[in-house]
């Protein structure tokens, strides 16, 4: 992963329970608010995770400007699982 940077201004992720706070509520709807202060998340067209993540892969991001709190939605395509798989694997290998 990478670490967010020294200045306070960085954008951070959702804690895991605030994750699944958010996924609750778009299993329900197709919007969702921030669990932290309730405004309506905005749905950014590429994701942070963009440079970490395999190519081909898409997905993007729901901010809450206020909080500067994002919430990565990660669109899989069958050959992005395929090389996530790999990657994972890859890691594994070399950390042995
Ligand atoms: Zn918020």
């Amino acid at each position: 992963m990478m670490r967010p940077g020294p200045r306070r201004s960085a954008w951070r992720s959702f804690t895991g329970r605030q994750r699944r706070a958010i996924q609750a509520q778009l299993a329900q709807r197709t919007d969702a608010r921030c669990p932290c202060c309730g405004e309506l998340l905005e749905a950014r067209p590429n994701t942070r995770l963009r440079a970490v993540l395999p190519s081909g892969c898409g997905g993007f991001d729901l901010d809450c400007r206020p909080c500067r709190r994002f919430h990565p939605l990660i669109l899989h395509t069958p050959r992005s699982l395929y090389l996530a798989r790999l990657q994972r694997l890859a890691s594994a290998v070399l950390r042995a």
